[in-house]
This record gives C-alpha cells, structure tokens and sequence, in this order.
C-alpha cells in the first residue's frame, strides 16, 4: 500500500470507535476495486478512500465512514447489495444502496436534469446520512476534475454549484459548502474564476498582513477585560461566496468588508457580547452592521456575532465572535450533531432550522422538525443514528420512460399519473406498463417505477376511475370530462330537433373540437414557451395577468388577484415571472 494511502487509512482508524469494521471496509472495498483505476491513473481505491476520510473528518460514525468505503461497489464492481448486507449489515448495505441509487439518474438537458436530481435526493435519500455521503464522494470526485475532458468537468462542476454546494448549505455545512464552491469554480465558469483571482489576490495577501498586525492589539484589550479567548485568527472568504457577493455589489470591491475577517471564539455567549463591547471601545463601529446572529440566527441554523468597525488607519474592518459550540456548527453544520451524547443539541440546532423555514421556502426543513417532534422518547443513540429526511413521506416518486420525475401521493394508480402528465393522455389513457409490464389501470403505483402509458385515440375516461383515484386533479379532469359530454349530448339534441343534419355538424364542431389556441401573452425573459390560461381564473385581455413556470417549458398565466396563484406564489416564488399581453395589430 502506498505511503499516502496507509496514512489517510491510519488517520481514519485513529479518530473511528470501531477501527475492526473500518479495516474490514478499507480491505473488502480494496478487493472489489482491484484493478480499476481513476483516469488520475491512481488505483481506484484511492477515491472511496478520500470519501471515507472526508467522512471521518466530519466526525461522522463507523459505519457511515464503512459506508464510504463500500459507495462505488455495487455500481461499478460484480458485488451486489445481498453480499454487502451479509458482510457487514442491513444499515450499511442500506446507506450503500443509497447513494448508487442516487448516481442513477441521467443527464437529459440541464433544467430537466436539476428538477429531476432534487426531487430524486430527498425521495431516495431517506436517510440523511446518504447524503453526507454523496457530498463527500462529491468532494472528491471534485479534486480530480482537471483529468476529465474539459466538457464533462464543466457539467459536473455545474451541477455541484446548482444542487450540492445549495444542499450542504442547506445543512449548515459551510465548510463543506466551501470546500465544494471553490472546487467546481474554476471548472464551471473559468473566466470569471481567472478575472475574480486578478482581482483579489493580492488583496487576499494584503489584508491578512494587515489583520496580522491587529490581532495582538486585540488580544491585549480582551485579556485587561478578563476575556480569555480560545482562538484568534482571520479567514479569508470563499472565491465562489466572494463571487456571489460581488455581483450583487456591482462588483464594487469596495463594499466587501469581510474579505478576510477577524474571527474570535470565547468561551461563552456572555463572553460573545463582552467582546463586542471590547472591540467598539477600540474602534467605531460602522452603522447598520452590526449583527447578532445569536439572538436570530440564520436560517441555516448559523449562529455568530458580526460587527464592522474603522480599524486602524480608518481601514474597515469585520470582526465575527462566537462560541466554540457555534463555531463548530458553523464549520459541520447538521454533521456536528452525530456524535453529541444527548439529543438536546441536535433538538435545539433543528429548532433553529426551521425558526425561519417557511417565509425562506425551506419546506423540507421544515418537515424535518415534524419529524423530530415524532421522535420523542427514541433513544439519542438510535436518533441520532436514523434521522431520516422522510419529509416526503406521503408522496412517491415514479419515472416517465424519459426519465422525468413525476411526484404523487401515495397510493395513486396509473390514471392519476396519465393526467399528471397530459389531460390528453389522462382521457385516452387504454393501458399502463410498469417496468414493462402490463398493470390494472387502478393499481397503486410504486416509488421509483417506470410508467408507460398506451393511449388509444377513441378511448374514454370510465365512471369507474373516479372511485380509485387519488389525486383532485385526475378527479377534476375525469369529472369534466363527463359535463362536456352531457353538453354536446344535450345540444345534439337541441340541434336534431331544429335544424336539418347539415347544420347540426356546424353547430356540434365547435363544441367538439378543442384546438387550444396559442394565448397572445409574453413573459419576461422567456421566449419558445407554452402558454396556457389558467382554469381557475381565465384571465381575459386587458387582466392584469402574472405567469407562473411549470415545468418543460409551459407557463401557466393567472390573474394577478387570483386565490389559486396566491398559493402558488407562496410556494414557488421563483417560479413567477412578470407577463402581459401583447399588442394585437
Ligand atoms: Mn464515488
């Protein structure tokens, strides 16, 4: 075994509880990869190795960090999840299944492609620590990006900044946020990345010399105060965070105070304010900027006191002091929690979680503090061990054979997935094929079946659907479908009895027919869009009218006033855009 490898490999059995299951991990996955190699031309162990150490790292448990070992085997070498489950457990086997399940999905056009990969996380990741993980097999994978050709590296680069990076950030995990930001980069967006490195760089340089030269300063004024702090010491912030930042400053570096910032951890939240009080008896603080993320942390559960001051040399200057309970959440976030001995630290950092969830659409969040509310009395150990993201527990997840993800209630058949698709489809819908095979029409479908449906151009919904289905919307369709009929029934009727058999087709055709046709409204920022006008409010010209992105490519328009798009607002505010009707010549 190679110097590099035997080191991490002890680092890990040193920092683990259970260096035995370590080993027997480390050895088994060794085994399984044995001639496969990284196009670094390393031996393939290598990465499984790092995502373990990485996992280690974070402090994570023995068998999380066995799992890391184990994530690429069943996928890419002839072990399956039976032989993981005999060899070390149903946990690990099921965690390992996790995450190959995880790398399943395809790459069908970046929009696409994002929507499908969230939902698919959280449907698939049960268990959070699938995700921890993935994260840390991601950080890796990230390091060796350079030897891939440039295109796929930008892709993967991409998809870290648009799903990981948000995820662990998400997770209070700023250092691993960080770490992954910095990573994908310069592989994403190369020039930007150069033109931001020309830009600061020296700047880097320059303001730690400066803070170098502070910090003695400010040790000197804590300690005649009595504050005896643990840690002193300046961070620089993170090139894609500083990135970020800067656009939404006009690129003005100016205006960045905390490049680098002065960071000191005390003992205590007490200790925290004192040496607020310590560092404005120094210097004046710059209004509006202080801080207190103590008493309303952020909504990631980040926790700090912050304050800018005109340093020495009026230079502007910010200080961020917090205890080292909160510095370590600041760093781990959600993965500091796994190894507290009781469960009032992690009861309380959810807590804070989901403080301000709702207004910042962090619903899953959210569900993760009902969860933790119906965990009372579990043991800490058990706990802290199978926190599970079930926030979507009454919802399952099944694929169009091209891949999409369509999201339904639990129990719903293959009707209620045809009108989740089409209402067209919904109506023809003869038969549905599971995995390739032909199922009742009212059969409850799975999580992560493939589902195809036959439709046949005569075909009509039956009354009979309405007693099976689960969703209002495959109710709504079904039910209109039968008023429609009754409609032209009863004006065929009319017709017959008033006029001769040549006006009664003129008279029906309109009726029958229903060629949508295409509505005059433009949206901002968008062109080659479907657009159709919502059912609940059927905006009318001259409306003021807002629209709201579905998915592939469709917009539906709403009055701006209606109830409906209220919700919706609510919900997916990112998903409305500005529209108005065009200018009919
Ligand atoms: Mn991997």
């Amino acid at each position: 075994m190679s110097n590099q490898r035997q080191k991490l490999l002890q680092e890990i059995i040193e920092q683990s509880s259970d260096p035995d299951l370590i080993k027997k991990a480390y050895e088994f996955a060794e085994k399984a990869h044995k001639g496969q190699k990284r196009q670094s031309g390393e031996d393939y162990i290598i990465h499984p190795l790092y995502t373990a150490y990485y996992l280690s790292e974070l402090k994570l448990s023995a068998v999380t960090v066995a799992a890391g070992f184990l994530h690429d085997v069943i996928d890419d070498t002839p072990i399956t999840s039976e032989q993981i489950k005999k060899e070390f457990g149903k946990d690990i086997a099921f965690l390992v299944e996790g995450v190959s399940k995880l790398g399943k999905i395809k790459y069908r056009g970046v929009e696409r492609y994002i929507e499908n990969l969230r939902k698919v996380f959280f449907a698939m990741a049960k268990d959070i620590r699938v995700i921890l993980i993935k994260l840390c097999d991601r950080l890796h994978n990230l390091q060796t990006l350079k030897y891939l050709p440039p295109e796929k590296a930008k892709r993967i680069a991409i998809e870290t900044l648009d799903i990981y990076a948000p995820i662990s950030f998400r997770l209070g995990m700023r250092e691993m946020t960080g770490k992954l930001e910095d990573a994908a980069f310069p592989f994403a967006y190369p020039n930007e990345y150069k033109q931001l490195l020309k830009q600061v760089k020296e700047k880097y340089e320059e303001r730690k010399k400066y803070l170098r030269k502070i910090q003695p300063i400010v040790l000197k004024q804590l300690k005649k105060q009595r504050i005896q702090p643990i840690e002193i010491d300046y961070r620089s912030k993170y090139y894609w965070s500083l990135y970020k930042k800067l656009q939404r400053y006009d690129n003005d570096l100016s205006k960045i105070y905390d490049l680098v910032a002065m960071r000191i951890i005390v003992k205590d939240i007490e200790d925290c304010y004192k040496t607020v009080g310590v560092i404005h008896k120094l210097w004046n603080p710059l209004l509006g900027r202080i801080k207190d993320y103590i008493a309303t942390p952020k909504p990631n559960g980040y926790r700090s006191l912050h304050t800018t001051v005109f340093c020495i040399g009026g230079r502007i200057t910010e200080f961020q002091i917090r205890t080292p309970e909160m510095h370590k959440e600041a760093q781990y976030g959600i993965a500091a929690h796994w190894y507290y001995s009781e469960q009032k630290g992690l009861k309380a950092y959810i807590k804070r979680l989901i403080a301000k969830a709702p207004e910042r659409g962090f619903y899953w969040i959210a569900q993760l503090g009902e969860y933790q509310e119906n965990t009372r009395g579990v043991s800490p150990d058990k706990y802290l061990e199978s926190l599970k993201l079930d926030f979507f527990r009454n919802r399952i997840f099944v694929f169009t054979p091209q891949g999409d993800v369509i999201d339904l209630p639990e129990g719903a058949t293959p009707v209620d997935f045809a009108y989740a698709i089409h209402t067209e489809v919904g109506n023809h819908c003869n038969q549905a094929k599971v995995d390739g095979k032909i199922i009742g029409l009212n059969q409850p479908l799975k999580n992560g079946e493939m589902v195809e449906i036959i439709t046949v151009k005569n075909r009509k919904p039956s009354r009979d659907w309405l007693n099976f289905v689960k969703t209002n919307l495959a109710r709504y369709r079904i039910k209109s479908c039968f008023k429609e009929e009754t409609k032209i029934d009863k004006k065929e009727i009319i017709a017959k009895v008033l006029s001769p058999l040549s006006k009664i087709r003129k008279k029906i055709k309109p009726i029958k027919s229903k060629p949508q046709k295409p509505a005059k409204v433009s949206l901002a920022g968008q062109t080659g869009i479907m657009i159709n006008l919502a059912k609940c409010c059927s905006p009318k010209n001259g409306d003021k009218i807002v629209g709201y992105i579905t998915k592939d490519r469709r917009a539906t328009i709403h009055k701006i006033d209606c109830a409906n798009f209220k919700k919706i607002k609510k919900k997916w505010p990112q998903k409305i855009v500005k529209a108005t009707w065009k200018q009919e010549k």
